[in-house]
């Protein structure tokens, strides 16, 4: 086993100005990776890229957008010179109840995880087929397996996640392109912190393990799915839940 499982590889995270996101460009780029972070906030992106310091690059992005999507992979590939891993990360909630939800909440939610996604799953996957080999992950939720309530916008969006994960996973595996997703539980993250404390604690103690994960824990399972250590895995959802809703 080598020890640097990423060496000489390039990885882009959408979604990396914090979070989760960040948390994978720090691990991927630990293990010996090019990051280039990308998120809507660019002044976030470029000083989270400076806190991870060489092979380390910001980039303003938003996913929602074809050609700001088009030129992240294109930037990535012009300064790096390849793209090995792709991770659709980024992300936003607008939960309310459907008695509250506007379509704008619904419209919103769905282009930066359903359209956001299936725009970095299909500019990476072009350069990926060329190169012979790449892997895309896909952020998903468990809010997607089980539907939680005031998120009927964001459960279909990670659902749909999952659907888009099998399809395009069935698409480029003959070209030796991988596409997996991954499903974090209850993650103390920024988007979290958002939601009413009491609401927290209480899925909090449904929770198997007893405790919210951390984004390094979600990290870990990236870097798996990044690496050659799941060369045979694709079309795969992996659940980061401490036991939640397995
Ligand atoms: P976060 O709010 O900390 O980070 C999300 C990032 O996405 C932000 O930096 C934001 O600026 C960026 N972003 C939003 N819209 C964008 C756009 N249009 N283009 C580019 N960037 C955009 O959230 P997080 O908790 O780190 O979530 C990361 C991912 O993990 C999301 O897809 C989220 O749905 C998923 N997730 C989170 C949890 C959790 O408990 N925190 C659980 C399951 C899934």
């Amino acid at each position: 086993m080598t020890e640097l499982l990423l060496e000489g590889r390039t990885a882009v995270v959408t979604g990396a100005a914090g979070g989760i996101g960040l948390a994978v460009a720090q691990l991927l780029h630990e293990h010996g990776a090019a990051v280039v972070l990308a998120d809507l906030n660019e002044a976030g992106a470029q000083a989270a890229a400076t806190s991870i310091g060489d092979r380390a690059i910001g980039i303003g992005c938003d996913v929602t957008d074809e050609s700001s999507v088009q030129g992240l992979v294109d930037e990535t590939v012009r300064r790096t010179g390849r793209l090995d891993v792709f991770v659709n990360n980024a992300g936003v909630t607008r939960d309310a109840s459907l008695r509250k939800m506007t379509v704008a909440d619904f419209d919103l939610v769905m282009a930066v995880h359903l359209r956001g996604t299936w725009l970095g799953l299909r500019a990476a996957s072009a350069v990926m087929r060329d190169a012979g080999s790449g892997s895309i992950i896909n952020m998903s939720s468990l809010s997607g397996k089980s539907g939680n309530p005031g998120q009927t916008n964001y459960s279909a969006a990670k659902a749909g996640i999952v659907g888009m994960t099998k399809a395009g996973a069935k698409e480029l595996a003959h070209k030796n392109v991988r596409v997996n997703a991954i499903q974090p539980g209850l993650i103390r993250t920024a988007m979290t912190e958002a939601m009413p404390p009491e609401v927290f604690a209480e899925r909090e103690a449904a929770i198997p393990m007893k405790r919210a994960g951390e984004a390094a824990e979600v990290a870990g399972a990236a870097l798996f799915l990044a690496s050659d250590l799941s060369s045979y895995m694709t079309g795969a959802v992996l659940e980061v839940g401490g036991g939640r809703l397995m």
